[in-house]
């Protein structure tokens, strides 16, 4: 499914701020003190290469009884901030209430958080609130791993009126213990690119890995798969923070870990370097059609054995074959340098596949029958 936005580049937002990739959007997670406002941001425009404060003053938080946000009064303080440091702001809007408190102090750009993405209801009636109006709006992945209400979200925005839109990836939610806050799930936010070039795709790190030592990783990964940018979490003193201490760093460690990113180009016009990647990619786009030629014989096996099976009355699928396909491939991956995780995703598909071919082959005879009595009976 292809769908056609009508979106404006970033870089014609008519920001008052040259926007230079990456674009960088920084700021504390959430909006506590009028003093740790100014002080963040503008410590954070002394570093350069900050081109947008953030701040949250309504925060969704995942159980009661946490801080729940400084509310409207955050406002005024952001303002303040974009004001001093000459810098546009954008907050989170969560509900039409938001959205007009928001509008009415002047906010430059809206963004809708992950857990409101997840909601058709609540996105729509954001939608709604902005007819007319000429705002930029950001919109996060919503916390579960599903493109099409990611895309839906953005799709009701423009269906409003609203054409500068950006996304933001800040990972999707996993039960039980990872590396990560949110799972990066990288292959998502790379097809909502490859299905809207034109949107200028935001990485979030802080939201993504919920802690510090890996924060410029990330940030560094999200640049080579050409991300347009970063939000990353700022505060004065990260470990008081009143929400997501583990993962805010200090402005002067934010500026450090920009200046630190090493910028790699996507496109180059150095003749050498474009005539040995065209070597290398035909020869990848060889291989590619090698494994595809392998695995169609590998199915025309599996048929094989599917029409062995069904002679003998034999079930398609034998659970302790299956399991020590997967361990020993596995095992023989490691040592071809292919991740378990990688080894393990291929033949899921795979035995996927071959499912599908022995399942034909077994009824066939079936499929023969009802054609026939399909044509007896008409
Ligand atoms: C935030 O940016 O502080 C926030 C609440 O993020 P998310 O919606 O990604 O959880
Ligand atoms: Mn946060």
């Amino acid at each position: 499914m292809s769908v056609e936005l009508n979106l404006l580049p970033i870089n014609e937002w008519d920001l008052d701020v040259t926007l230079q990739e990456p674009i960088v959007i920084s700021g504390p997670c959430s909006a506590e003190t009028e003093e740790q406002v100014m002080e963040t941001c503008t410590r954070l425009a002394a570093q350069g290469g900050v081109h947008m404060l953030r701040a949250g003053i309504w925060k969704p938080r995942t159980r009661p009884n946490c801080f729940e946000g400084i509310g409207s009064v955050g406002l005024k303080w952001l303002k303040a901030a974009g004001k001093e440091t000459g810098l546009p702001v954008t907050v989170e809007v969560a509900n039409v209430k938001h959205v007009y408190e928001a509008l009415r102090m002047g906010i430059d750009v809206l963004w809708i958080g992950a857990r409101t993405t997840v909601n058709p209801f609540a996105v729509q009636e954001i939608a709604d609130a902005l007819k007319g109006v000429d705002i930029p709006v950001m919109v996060k992945n919503p916390v579960n791993p599903d493109l099409p209400l990611w895309m839906g979200a953005l799709e009701r925005l423009n269906q409003a009126g609203i054409t500068r839109l950006g996304a933001i990836h800040r990972g999707f939610s996993a039960y039980g213990e990872t590396k990560y806050r949110n799972k990066p799930e990288w292959e998502i936010p790379i097809e909502l690119k490859r299905r809207l070039p034109k949107i200028p795709l935001i990485c979030d790190p802080s939201h993504i890995c919920g802690r510090r030592d890996i924060l410029q990783a990330v940030s560094q990964k999200a640049m080579d798969l050409d991300f347009d940018g970063l939000m990353i979490e700022s505060h004065i003193t990260p470990s008081k923070a009143l929400s997501d201490a583990k993962q805010q760093v200090t402005p002067e460690r934010c500026g450090e870990m920009l200046r630190d990113l090493v910028h790699r180009s996507p496109e180059s016009s150095n003749e050498l370097f474009l005539e040995t990647l065209e070597d290398l990619r035909e020869k990848i786009d060889g291989i590619d059609l090698e494994v595809l030629e392998v695995l169609g014989k590998r199915m025309e096996v599996s048929e094989e054995i599917g029409r062995y099976k069904k002679s003998n009355n034999i079930t398609i699928l034998q659970a302790a074959r299956w399991d020590k396909i997967i361990n020993s491939r596995a095992k023989v991956g490691l040592t071809r340098g292919l991740t378990q995780e990688f080894v393990e995703d291929l033949y899921n598909a795979i035995h996927k596949e071959s499912i599908r071919h022995q399942t034909k082959v077994m009824n066939e005879a079936n499929a023969e029958k009802e054609a026939a009595s399909k044509t007896a009976n008409s």
